[in-house]
């Protein structure tokens, strides 16, 4: 019988999404960014070819948003905006995303991440239907392979089954079932057998992205929008990853011509230099709570750092700079070159499978023979930075302010090391 040995001798951080063992002893340490750049504890410099998790859209350590952080933090850090207390940068900050929304006339819940909105989004889906007085209407549909963050919501309609397993029960929250990624028939078949007297939203990321960065089929996000309307079910579109730019368009509601009831937003709001996020909802959705009646209900949502005036005002600055250095065209051009790129990659190494580009966002599928971790390991020894998937896939998902030859460097990083494990 093999004795159990407790690894006592790590540091007191409990690190995220770590298979401990794996980890420990060779966990990489970033004390430094500059532009697409880390700098680690052990004197590495990497590029950052995931931009983080997907959150550092215009680089790191840019001076515009620390100065932002900066004044504002000696004048409030913030104050919450519950009931008759709001802060100045909340309400400037919501003006402005209402003004960039793919939903028109929206109301702006402010949050503090991505888990966070989906929570918000899902219960505010149910309180919708409970007050139109159609009681059965609970059920949160999701997609297979999907991931919504880990809050209770995120985990219980995660599409990535590990993420919902060892809670005891299949979902944390009642209620939720997941549909095929990509198949608007199986969506249909689903709300058939389920019925849509029973269903209050179908959640979806427009480009699925921890998943393994898959692009939907022509047509079918319009033809879901399509079935959500046809049954009375709201549409919620998770844009934490392609909100802000990452597909070449403000929202990925736009690219794909989407008009969703409810649209889940963090990331890129800030490119990740405060914890921020939101919800974007539409008018059938806000408006019943803005009635001028003594009886007009509550949604009950906030926390102490909804509408953070910090965070508020770093996401200011955040949108100043995606305008004023013009990044969404400049992703536009990014999305051209990686995806040639990716064609030749898979042209000249048999390990590729398969290459899947939307926006900046590319996924490279290799054979089973080379694993995605080991090949991410390989790219980490030459400076740069991928990250393994599901689908031993690569996820490719730089920063915005990537010059063309760092993403063919990028590139090039990729074809070395699998021709060296072919
Ligand atoms: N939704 C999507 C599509 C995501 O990719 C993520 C995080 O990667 C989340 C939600 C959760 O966001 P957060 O990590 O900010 O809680």
């Amino acid at each position: 019988m093999s004795a159990t040995r407790t690894i006592l001798d790590g540091p007191a951080l409990w690190s995220a999404q770590a298979h401990i063992p794996s980890v420990l002893g060779r966990q990489l340490v970033i004390e430094r960014g500059e532009g697409s750049y880390l700098h680690t504890t052990d004197g590495r410099r990497l590029f950052d070819g995931t931009a983080g998790l997907w959150h550092a859209n215009i680089g790191h350590a840019h001076p515009a948003l620390a100065e932002a952080a900066h004044v504002q933090m000696l004048k409030l850090e913030t104050y919450h905006i519950f009931a008759r207390f709001v802060n100045d940068q909340a309400l400037g900050l919501a003006e402005r995303l209402a003004g960039l929304s793919p939903v028109d006339d929206p109301k702006v819940i402010l949050n503090s991440g991505g888990s966070d909105a989906i929570d918000v989004a899902c219960k505010l889906a149910r309180r919708h239907w409970q007050r139109e007085g159609l009681p059965s209407k609970t059920m949160i549909l999701s997609r297979e392979h999907a991931y919504h963050g880990l809050h209770a919501y995120g985990t219980s309609i995660a599409g990535l089954d590990f993420n919902r397993e060892g809670y005891g029960t299949e979902s944390l929250v009642p209620e939720t079932a997941r549909v095929p990624v990509h198949d608007a028939d199986a969506l249909a078949g689903t709300i058939a057998s389920i019925g849509a007297e029973n269903i209050a939203a179908f959640v979806t990321e427009p480009i699925q992205g921890t998943g393994g960065v898959n692009p939907p089929g022509p047509g079918y996000l319009e033809s879901v929008q399509q079935l959500c309307r046809q049954h009375d079910i709201l549409l919620i579109l998770d844009e934490v990853i392609t909100g802000f730019g990452r597909t070449g368009t403000m929202f990925a509601a736009e690219r794909f011509g989407l008009e969703p009831d409810l649209v889940t937003f963090a990331k890129g709001v800030t490119s990740g230099y405060a914890p921020l996020g939101g919800v974007l909802v539409a008018p059938k959705i806000w408006q019943p709570f803005y009635i001028d009646d003594v009886d007009t209900p509550i949604f009950r949502h906030g926390a102490t750092y909804s509408g953070h005036a910090t965070a508020c005002a770093v996401a200011m600055a955040n949108l100043d700079v995606l305008e004023q250095d013009n990044l969404l065209q400049r992703v536009a051009e990014l999305e051209l070159l990686l995806d040639g790129l990716l064609k030749q990659l898979q042209a000249r190494r048999p390990s590729v499978r398969e290459v899947r580009v939307g926006g900046l966002l590319g996924g490279v599928t290799l054979t089973d023979d080379i694993p995605a971790e080991s090949a991410a390991d390989a790219l980490i020894e030459l400076g740069f930075i991928s990250r393994p998937l599901r689908g031993n896939t690569l996820q490719l998902s730089p920063p915005f302010i990537t010059t063309d030859d760092e993403l063919i460097q990028f590139l090039d990083a990729i074809d070395h090391v699998l021709s060296a494990k072919e």
